[in-house]
């Protein structure tokens, strides 16, 4: 075995990947648990013996992903501090850094804020309710409503102005890399390639523009054209290595390409099967376009699986197997021959009446697991993912009510809670002087004496040049400004804009002193002058007598979030190729915009993880529970839909590396309304890999065998057999097992065991409904 702790358990295979040449491209393709990530994170740490961490560039797609690859990085090499200096990321973290460093060279002011989907959806309300927007319906011949769509009944064009469907659109537009108008006929459906259609985007982007605010789009596509314009702001990138490769978009490939422009030195991962993100315009065939501009790029197969045990990889296989569109080929499939050789447990699948029922099953199963597994088992092993966010709501409140610590990824975030995002919003102001978004958000709260008409007044731009926060100050100290401008102000709203401004300049003066102070000292004195001055405290206390408690522990938990980002944000420390010119306030920011370390680590670290499929991507856990796995309408969808939905599945089943649980209800309320569900078509004649429950069977038969292998694999001390309490005695399934699919399956939840002298035992979850 290789001494050297990098190369040390690699395969052959992988090996070669790792030790490949620093120059050329290299794509590594192989299915899921096959050691991409670790192939890609371990030639990181053998590159580091020979290229400046500094200028190595690392993207992946999600904040958690890139969060594993830094700390698998750090992991390989625990001594080695220039871990630190690497760019490790996702695409929008880091093109976010090089657009503040180094936008202004294509005109965007240095103080750019992500604009997050709420503020996208705030301005995008505000056009289509203008009034402007009303009269360029009329031009254009829009003349008939309904609800939100207005037709023009000559060209028989219509359009929907839902702000949300809106944003949906200039979304699917900008991922494609376009940014003028004339393009969209190329991709746009009628509606938007359309006068009216024209007008909007014009005018989205013109708002984002005048307020300092970037899109996630625009975050991409800016860089792309930065670094068109300005190649030598990447001239030290000496490799750029990218995971999940099948993710990325036409601007995204072109932005690695870009990136890597002073070498062309390319490492990509990737997995066709798991493409799952067509509807942000992904492009699984960019791996062969790689291919097709470096002719001599190298592909490496991995060919042997570590994660999920064989019956797991059975059905994945079984599934996608079935994909009419796979473009992986079956090389890709051979290398789903289990190495986890752990002892075999048949996977589960469980049919409900209602979801409720689900979710009392799946946390019953949970406390069971953690509690009856003499300790083998953590909270932290066990992760519950769902199609939509929620979708897995009735399982957090379960959680919840059984007092089951768990984490939400891909969801509601602290962040965007009311009373925290207001903070985050007044950080913002005094962040950026154009900031309108932010400043329409903190003015009037707590209440400054300001009207409607008022409001509006100061918050209409007088013109171009003069940037909204002067505009306030002018209206505040400047009488002529204000009968020039036609701003008729009471006496109190005067005295409330003049506080609101001098709060802002407080905050800055404390943020000039940040090189003394140190970034999180910082940042905790602006926070507590903001609340010292807005009151916020008291306010929320007084206007929300329900949830005051939780509204106050938030913002405490600001503090310590505070602490926690600039924990990890370790390019700080001496500065990485974009981020040393960021101040600490931007940097706070931009963790946060882009999903940051958010509520993750406020709480300990032993928490179920509770997750979309789509943001468990490249993540694995012993125990995975897929919940709602019903026939969904996105899988009737046709064809692209329903292949979608079964690479979706397909990453959903192969985060499982010991047990997994399928399950869904056959009965769903929507709106109110019970409607009639079905377990999904894509698992139709696969049921026989499952786990039939007959009566009276606990669903999770683990032996002392099985105990024990799984402790060897998961490199934890073999539990003692004495704490283990097993399923098969303690536990029963009601008599009313529903038949399905020629065999029974379990239709109710696991009920307490009765013996109550065993400890741990199973504690009172809502079992019976
Ligand atoms: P995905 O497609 O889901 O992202 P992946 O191909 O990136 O999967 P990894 O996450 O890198 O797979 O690896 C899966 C698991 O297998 C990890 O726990 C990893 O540590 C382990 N593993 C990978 N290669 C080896 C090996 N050669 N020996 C032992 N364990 C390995
Ligand atoms: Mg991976």
């Amino acid at each position: 075995m290789d001494q050297d702790p990098i190369l040390a358990n690699l395969n052959e295979a992988q090996h070669e990947a790792v030790v490949a040449p620093l120059s050329g491209q290299y794509q590594i393709l192989a299915g899921p648990g096959t050691g991409k990530t670790k192939t890609l994170t371990s030639r990181v740490a053998y590159l580091m013996n020979t290229v400046p961490a500094k200028d190595i560039l690392v993207m992946t797609f999600t904040n958690a992903a890139a969060r594993e690859m830094r700390s698998r990085i750090k992991q390989l090499i625990p001594n080695n501090n220039e871990v630190s200096k690497l760019n490790v990321g996702t695409f929008h973290g880091e093109c976010f850094k090089y657009l503040v460093r180094y936008g202004s060279r294509i005109g965007l002011s240095g103080k750019i804020t992500i604009a997050d989907p709420t503020d996208q959806a705030a301005i995008m309300k505000e056009i289509v309710n203008s009034a402007e927007t009303t009269v360029k319906l009329e031009e254009f011949g829009y003349s008939s409503k309904l609800g939100k769509c207005y037709s023009n009944p000559t060209t028989k064009m219509n359009i929907n102005l839902d702000p949300k469907h809106c944003i949906k659109k200039i979304s699917e537009f900008k991922s494609h890399g376009y940014t003028e108008v004339q393009d969209f006929a190329k991709v746009c459906p009628n509606e938007f390639n359309s006068p009216i259609g024209m007008y909007i985007y014009r005018k989205y982007q013109d708002e984002l523009e005048e307020n300092g605010l970037v899109d996630f789009d625009d975050i991409i596509i800016k860089t792309r054209d930065l670094l068109k314009q300005c190649p030598d702001i990447v001239s030290n990138i000496q490799a750029v290595l990218v995971d999940e490769f099948q993710d990325s978009s036409t601007v995204q490939l072109e932005l690695t390409v870009l990136f890597a422009k002073a070498t062309g030195n390319i490492t990509i991962v990737g997995d066709p099967d798991q493409s799952i993100y067509a509807f942000r315009n992904a492009q699984p065939e960019n791996m062969r376009l790689l291919q097709k501009m470096f002719p001599n790029s190298k592909v490496i197969y991995l060919e042997e699986n570590y994660r999920s045990t064989q019956p797991i990889l059975d059905i994945a296989v079984g599934l996608i197997r079935r994909d009419r569109n796979r473009i992986g080929g079956d090389r890709l499939l051979k290398s789903q021959d289990s190495q986890n050789t752990t002892k075999k447990s048949l996977p589960v699948l469980a049919q409900f009446k209602s979801e409720k029922d689900e979710a009392a099953y799946v946390a019953t199963q949970i406390k069971y697991l953690r509690d009856c597994s003499g300790t083998l088992f953590k909270y932290q092993d066990m992760a519950i993912l769902a199609r939509t966010g929620y979708a897995s709501k009735k399982c957090e409140l379960e959680l919840a009510f059984n007092g089951i610590p768990y984490r939400v990824l891909g969801g509601f975030k602290f962040w965007d809670r009311a009373e925290v995002k207001l903070v985050v919003d007044y950080f913002r102001v005094v962040n950026s002087d154009n900031d309108r978004v932010a400043i329409s958000s903190t003015i009037n709260a707590p209440k400054r004496g300001f009207g409607p008409v008022t409001l509006t007044k100061l918050l209409t731009r007088v013109d171009d040049k003069t940037s909204i926060f002067t505009q306030l100050k002018q209206y505040a100290y400047d009488e002529e400004f204000r009968e020039e401008h036609g701003l008729k102000i009471r006496k109190d709203a005067l005295e409330g804009l003049d506080n609101y401004i001098k709060l802002i300049e407080g905050c800055r003066d404390i943020l000039k002193e940040a090189d003394a102070l140190g970034p999180a000292t910082c940042i905790r004195n602006i926070l507590d002058h903001i609340l010292e001055k807005t009151n916020l405290v008291k306010i929320l206390a007084a206007n929300d007598a329900n949830n005051e408690e939780k509204r106050l522990e938030n913002i405490e938990l600001i503090r310590s979030q505070i602490d926690l980002v600039y924990q990890n944000d370790e390019m700080n420390d001496d500065g990485g190729a974009a981020e040393e010119d960021l101040n600490p306030l931007q940097t706070l920011l931009l963790s946060l915009s882009l999903g940051g370390d958010g509520e993750d680590s406020a709480y300990s670290n032993d928490r179920v993880t509770i997750s979309t499929m789509h943001s468990a991507k490249g993540l694995e856990w012993p125990i995975v529970f897929s919940i709602n796995t019903i026939d969904d309408h996105v899988a009737r969808g046709g064809d692209k839909g329903e292949e979608e939905e079964r690479r979706l599945l397909f990453v959903s089943l192969t985060r499982a590396k010991l047990l997994l649980y399928v399950s869904f209800a056959t009965t769903l309320v929507k709106f109110g309304n019970e409607e009639e569900a079905s377990m999904t078509r894509l698992l139709t004649g696969l049921e026989h890999h499952f786990k039939t429950c007959d009566k009276g069977k606990g669903t999770t038969n683990i032996s002392w065998d099985m105990f024990v292998s799984y402790a060897n694999f998961l490199r934890r001390p073999v539990p003692d057999r004495k704490q283990i309490q097993f399923a098969s005695s303690a536990t029963t399934v009601p008599s009313k097992s529903a038949s399905f699919s020629g065999f029974t399956l379990a239709s109710s939840v696991i009920e307490r065991p009765q013996n109550k002298k065993r400890k741990p035992h199973i504690p009172s979850a809502p079992i019976s409904r």
